[in-house]
């Protein structure tokens, strides 16, 4: 069975003191949650500076903590860049997101820098989030699934089944991602059904119904329990309703 995961990425956004109580009031709000939530798998991206101190102020046996992104480069002289190790040298974190959309469209990060960043994650130990997903006029001009195949098909498909067991996918139509705009449940469905299909045809069946597959794009509690029926969607990359203790709960207790 794969996981249910729900992640919250919190992009460039708080201090270190509204890190800490961010992270403490998801950590009591789940705590004391009605409903039983064991069987999804929560995560937490905050800023790089903050990691160790959310970290510091979960239940790690709940809550798992990870980083925004990684280094294409395993280390040396690159000024303000973070690298795999050290992430991986925070005991407590587990996962990297990589392949944002907004990397990709702000930093230039091509499929080529993204599959080093893969790469040194997965020698890092680090499971990886990566993202993919279309721009607006790709969509409009029905380009949807050739550009998810592309972004797909020269970075984690070419790595190993067993490689594969460390990759979350998560889909992300940039339209959708900080606008207010969901994909339709429909929508979101058919692109995560493709997804799975491509890794039936790159590995195996077993490999591809082991895969997570998150919706991310505006997803908030008065759209998560639709979207998360869906059989191929796993769970959800959440941005904006993230910073919200109690839409961010609220989204876990959708499941
Ligand atoms: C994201 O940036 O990964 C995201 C899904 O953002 P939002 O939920 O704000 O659309």
């Amino acid at each position: 069975m794969r996981k249910k995961i729900v992640a919250g990425n919190w992009k460039m956004n708080t201090t270190l003191e509204q890190a800490i109580m961010l992270a403490s009031e998801i950590d009591l709000k789940l705590a004391e949650s009605k409903k039983n939530n064991d069987d999804v798998t929560v995560i937490l991206f905050p800023p790089f500076p903050f990691i160790h101190d959310v970290a510091d102020v979960i239940n790690l046996d709940k809550i798992g903590v990870g980083s925004q992104n990684i280094a294409n480069h395993p280390e040396g002289a690159f000024t303000g860049e973070v690298s795999a190790k050290m992430i991986a040298s925070i005991q407590e974190v587990g996962y990297t997101i990589i392949g944002h959309s907004e990397r990709r469209a702000y930093y230039g990060e091509t499929s080529e820098i993204l599959s080093q960043k893969i790469a040194l994650g997965l020698e890092n130990n680090l499971d990886v989030v990566f993202c993919c997903g279309e721009k607006l006029e790709e969509r409009e001009a029905n380009k949807h699934f050739d550009v998810i195949k592309s972004q797909l098909s020269e970075t984690i498909l070419k790595l190993s089944a067993s490689q594969m067991q460390h990759i979350v996918i998560a889909y992300e139509p940039v339209w959708a991602i900080g606008t207010g705009k969901t994909a339709s449940t429909e929508q979101a469905q058919e692109v995560h059904a493709f997804i799975r299909n491509l890794l039936k045809e790159n590995f195996d069946v077993a490999l591809a119904d082991s895969v997570s597959i998150l919706y991310g794009g505006s997803c908030k509690p008065t759209n998560a329990q639709a979207l998360f029926s869906q059989p191929d969607i796993d769970g959800g990359l959440i941005g904006g309703a993230a910073l919200k203790a109690d839409d961010f709960i609220q989204i876990i207790e959708s499941y």
